[in-house]
């Protein structure tokens, strides 16, 4: 039986050092998220592979890596990425980053039939095939527009909450959707900066832990993602100290099957 196979590119709130920004590539095919990409992807024959990116919203840490991807792919001559997401997603990137200002506009270069990239819209909560895999995107609370994802082969999955705050509907989804295997939930910040981690739309241990208690969750595992660096030893230790089996931090350059 085939697995589904995730490489974690990058899982941090911050790019210094080793540290990379978000992006899981699944079944070598698809970037959820693209945050980091040719710092790590670096072979012709893995490029090539590279056939879809799904955006969970448009912060430039989940963003940035798709201008060397881009620039690699065309002198490749490899066109027709599709970018994949929710309409009010592909619009902020059309308006801002497609605008001939900051960037060209890949959608039509070098022609609209056959351009380099070919945005494709999804709807919010609605199961989409993507190859071989399916993705569900559910609205978190962020500062921006953003989705999580249901992602699943077959009958089996994970979900990912990209960057959110306190919320709820991810989490009654989380409960309902059969053959989730783990969650990789955000959690940015220690537990002292609860204040600034809800300003900023993301979570801290307490936040996560009281939201997975709360929706039935507690057996739930959890791979924890977007960890500023520089707190990083901080949110191991609140890790630790809970003493939770089912709590662990992402790791980057890992590959997880399921
Ligand atoms: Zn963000
Ligand atoms: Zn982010």
């Amino acid at each position: 039986m085939h697995l589904m196979r995730l490489e974690i590119l990058g899982c941090y709130g911050n790019v210094i050092g080793k540290y990379r920004s978000t992006a899981f590539l699944i079944n070598d095919s698809i970037l959820l998220d693209a945050g980091t990409v040719t710092e790590v992807i670096d072979s012709e024959e893995r490029l090539r592979k590279i056939k879809q990116v799904v955006i969970s919203h448009t912060h430039i840490d989940h963003m940035k890596g798709l201008f060397p991807l881009v620039d690699e792919l065309v002198m490749l001559g490899v066109y027709s990425l599709e970018l994949i997401s929710v309409k009010q997603i592909l619009d902020i990137i059309s308006h801002n980053l497609f605008n001939n200002l900051i960037w060209p506009d890949f959608t039509v270069i070098p022609s609209e039939h056959n351009a380099v990239i070919k945005p494709r819209e999804i709807e919010i909560e609605k199961t989409t095939p993507i190859d071989n895999i399916t993705i569900k995107p559910v609205l978190m609370t962020h500062t921006v527009y953003t989705v999580g994802y249901a992602v699943k082969e077959g009958d089996r999955g994970f979900m990912f909450t990209s960057d959110t705050g306190p919320t709820k509907r991810f989490w009654e989804v989380a409960r309902n959707e059969k053959g989730i295997d783990f969650i990789i939930a955000d959690v940015s910040f220690p537990n002292r900066l609860e204040r600034l981690a809800k300003i900023s739309g993301h979570m801290t241990l307490s936040i996560l832990i009281e939201h997975i208690d709360k929706f039935g969750l507690g057996d739930m595992p959890i791979y924890i993602t977007h960890i500023k660096p520089i707190f990083l030893n901080e949110i191991l230790n609140e890790i630790s100290s809970l003493g939770r089996h089912t709590i662990k931090t992402l790791e980057q350059g890992s590959v997880i099957t399921l």
